[in-house]
């Protein structure tokens, strides 16, 4: 980018500011500072408003001081600088940096993605005092008898009331079981409960950070190995050390988390924890905030705009101790970073699958470094990634054997499913089990990793399924809904009579779904009380909370659900757990499908027998001498991951390659192969000691109408690929091909769909 000022005739070299503004190009853009502000006025990490083309955009300041590319008469002046003090500090700045760098996105998109909305959007990095709700006049006095039957509302009003005229905030309710915000319109309907105005009476609101639980939950005393994996760390609290807490489902992790976070927040440092998705564990916030108090903040997008803007500012202003949030929390900022923790880090989606490709938990440890603080990975079903970071030593392992408070590890059974008769795929064993399950006062659990009735409906004369019109797939029936859905793209449509190829002949259903195993369970088992758990059933929200909470408190004796519920739960009562359709996972062209495979059945297993009875786990399959079931089976998931690794290496794939993999998808094929044949063709100069493969078309070549393509780069080590990524990347934005086809760089893919 500086090329142009270095060639010799210096005619002007005016100092420049670099901008990251939101544009796909890969590169910084430079203006000359206000007419009304020196240069030296202005620090990396402020916003400031330029003229972008045609328009006027929020760009992040990267860099002051540069010499000009281009000659100053060519540069614009940015026209307003938005922040008095930088938002992100220098350390801030560089995480993002080298994430742009690293993961060859658009700094534009990186810079300013990171930032909340409303910031993005150049609206001031302040805090308005937020709204608090209180009981109201009637509500303060006993309105029991026109809440008795609406307990959650009764509970929600009584812990307004205690809060007193100060009232409480969204922040301070977070923690409540279920829909809050359902609750308090409820009792505003009712007249109940207001919205507090922050000057009634000169009474000041309730300062932040005020722990609000009389009481936090009594810290449990570390076992051995939990205490060991303490130390460890709080050992390293001051250098960087990467930690991989390696412990099954129930052994304890959590408590090691809270344990480390507490000590670094007495000694007056902020912890960041990433967890995979907190809208599918709403439990691990309010175990956070029940030992922690009200310095827990949570960030996640599906939370409001606004209440995100005040966790980030909270965890940059430092006044927030311990910061739990989803993978983009990986960017907030922090005053006083102590300790990083990512949590179930096996777990995909800590990278980000379409966009700004990045991996959180990568970054995670990225962060750490430059922070000079530890970070501990945690999981029952450690990514190939990490263990292989073990096993060449850059990560220390920690490992926690047993099960905490003794319970016992459930019993993996195979169910040959060959020559056996199967009503809607299950087998007599898994419904006889159910049933003695649900007789014993017990809970079950079955799994079916497919939403729906049915992911096939195929015409009985002819044979031809219902397809997707726009994609490369089949339609999937959900019966309740009746309706066909594509889950690729989301077209929909009515369930045709007959079949529409040959006209005459009756469709049927073929496959599994969760509603087709709640359906059978409703035959086959009258008594047995079913609830179904999947992105179908829980879109409400509140919904999972209230599956969660009814499983619980006993209502339900069978869960049918996808692998929403096999994140993080804990059903003490469950003693049955059943994974129905296991072969989905064995065979498969995506070298990663058996390491997904066996971490699902591991974590869906770890459900079972977390009380004080132990569990079962039948597993359903028509191959069970499959030398991957047999593995995980007799000895593990460890002694699995150790066998496939060492297959991992022998077929010279990542954890021992690094990848990288170029998309494209275009109207037609041919635009997306010209792409990508240019893109070889150049790859020979940039990236000499990369192996290409492809183009190829995708695995599923069309999806939503467009036609995808894809040509992977390999190589024997990082460096080899990162050396001249950049410089190819740069090229391809220039390319007329590039105009015809979108496309995208994933670094260290992990799916190749
Ligand atoms: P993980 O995160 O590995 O799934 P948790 O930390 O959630 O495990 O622990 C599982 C259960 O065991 C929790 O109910 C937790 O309170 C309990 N537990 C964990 N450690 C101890 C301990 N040292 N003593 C008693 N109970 C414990
Ligand atoms: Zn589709």
């Amino acid at each position: 980018m500086t090329d142009a000022a270095t060639v010799g005739h210096t005619r002007d070299a005016a100092a420049v500011v670099r901008v990251a503004v939101p544009s796909p190009l890969r590169r910084l853009f430079d203006y000359l500072p206000p007419a009304d502000r020196p240069i030296a006025s202005l620090v990396p990490g402020m916003r400031v408003r330029v003229p972008f083309g045609r328009v006027r955009v929020v760009g992040l300041v990267v860099e002051v001081g540069a010499d000009a590319a281009v000659e100053s008469a060519r540069l614009r002046r940015i026209d307003a600088v938005l922040d008095p003090r930088p938002l992100l500090d220098e350390r801030d700045l560089a995480l993002l940096r080298w994430a742009a760098a690293y993961f060859r996105h658009p700094p534009g998109e990186v810079f300013l993605g990171c930032l909340p909305g409303p910031l993005r959007e150049g609206r001031p990095a302040e805090r308005p005092a937020p709204v608090r709700w209180g009981a109201s006049g009637a509500g303060m006095v006993d309105a029991s008898a026109a809440l008795a039957r609406a307990p959650r509302q009764a509970a929600l009003l009584a812990r307004l009331r205690a809060a007193g005229a100060g009232g409480l905030t969204a922040a301070a309710l977070a923690d409540e079981p279920g829909d809050w915000r359902r609750a308090l319109a409820a009792l505003e309907a009712r007249g109940l409960a207001e919205r507090v105005s922050d000057a009634v009476d000169g009474i000041a609101p309730c300062p932040p950070g005020l722990p609000d639980p009389p009481s936090p939950a009594p810290a449990v005393q570390p076992g051995p190995a939990q205490g060991e994996a303490i130390e460890s760390v709080w050992a390293a609290r001051d250098r960087f050390g990467a930690f991989l807490l390696e412990g099954v489902t129930g052994s304890g992790k959590t408590e090691v988390y809270l344990a480390l976070i507490e000590r670094i927040v007495a000694a007056g440092r902020q912890a960041l924890v990433l967890i995979p998705e907190i809208g599918l564990t709403p439990q691990i916030v309010r175990r956070f905030r029940d030992r922690l108090g009200d310095a827990v903040v949570v960030l996640h997008s599906a939370l409001p705009e606004q209440e995100r803007l005040m966790s980030w500012l909270a965890a940059r202003a430092g006044e927030a101790a311990v910061v739990v949030g989803t993978r983009s929390a990986v960017f907030v900022p922090l005053a006083r970073p102590g300790l990083v923790v990512v949590d179930e880090e096996h777990d995909l989606s800590f990278k980000q699958q379409d966009g700004f490709r990045y991996s959180a938990r990568d970054l995670a440890v990225v962060r750490a470094r430059q922070h000079g603080v530890p970070v501990v990975l945690g999981s029952a079903t450690p990514s190939f990634e990490s263990l292989h970071n073990v096993a060449s030593g850059r990560y220390a392992r920690l490992v926690l054997p047993n099960r905490a408070a003794g319970a016992l590890p459930p019993e993996l059974e195979i169910v040959d499913l060959r020559g056996l008769a199967l009503d809607a795929g299950v087998s007599d064993r898994v419904i006889d089990r159910v049933r003695a399950c649900v007789a014993a006062g017990e809970q079950a659990l079955l799994f079916v990793n497919r939403r729906g009735f049915a992911p096939v409906l195929l015409c009985h004369a002819c044979g031809t399924p219902v397809d997707c019109p726009h994609c490369d797939a089949h339609m999937v029936w959900h019966r309740q809904a009746d309706h066909l859905a594509c889950h690729h793209c989301g077209t929909g449509r009515a369930v045709p009579r007959t079949c529409e190829q040959c006209g005459g002949g009756e469709l049927r259903a073929v496959g599994l779904g969760t509603e087709r195993i709640v359906d059978l369970l409703e035959r086959r088992l009258p008594e047995v009380r079913v609830a179904r758990v999947d992105r179908d059933s829980m879109r409400r929200r509140g919904a999972l909370e209230a599956a969660l909470d009814a499983v619980r408190d006993a209502t339900v004796d069978v869960l049918v659900g996808t692998q929403m519920l096999a994140k993080g739960h804990h059903f003490p009562n469950v003693t049955l757990v059943g994974v129905l359709d296991a072969d989905a996972g064995l065979f498969s062209a995506d070298f990663r499908a058996p390491e997904r495979m066996a971490q699902l059945l591991v974590q869906v297993a770890g459900r079972a027998g977390r009380g004080a009875r132990p569990g079962t786990v039948l597993v359903q399959t028509h191959h069970p001498d499959h030398p991957l079931l047999r593995a995980l089976l007799h000895g593990g998931y460890s002694h699995f991951a150790h066998a496939a690794l060492a297959e991992r290496e022998a077929a010279a794939l990542p954890p021992y390659r690094a990848h990288a993999l170029l998309r494209a998808e275009a109207p037609t094929p041919e635009l997306a192969h010209a792409f990508l044949e240019r893109a070889r063709g150049l790859a020979a100069e940039h990236l000499p000691r990369v192996d290409l493969v492809g183009p190829l078309a995708a695995p599923m070549e069309r999806r939503a109408g467009r036609y995808r393509a894809q040509l992977l780069l390999e190589a024997a080590a990082r460096a080899h690929l990162h050396d001249g990524l950049a410089a190819w990347t740069q090229v391809l934005e220039g390319l007329p091909e590039a105009r015809k086809a979108r496309w995208s760089l994933d670094v260290d893919p992990q799916e190749m769909i």
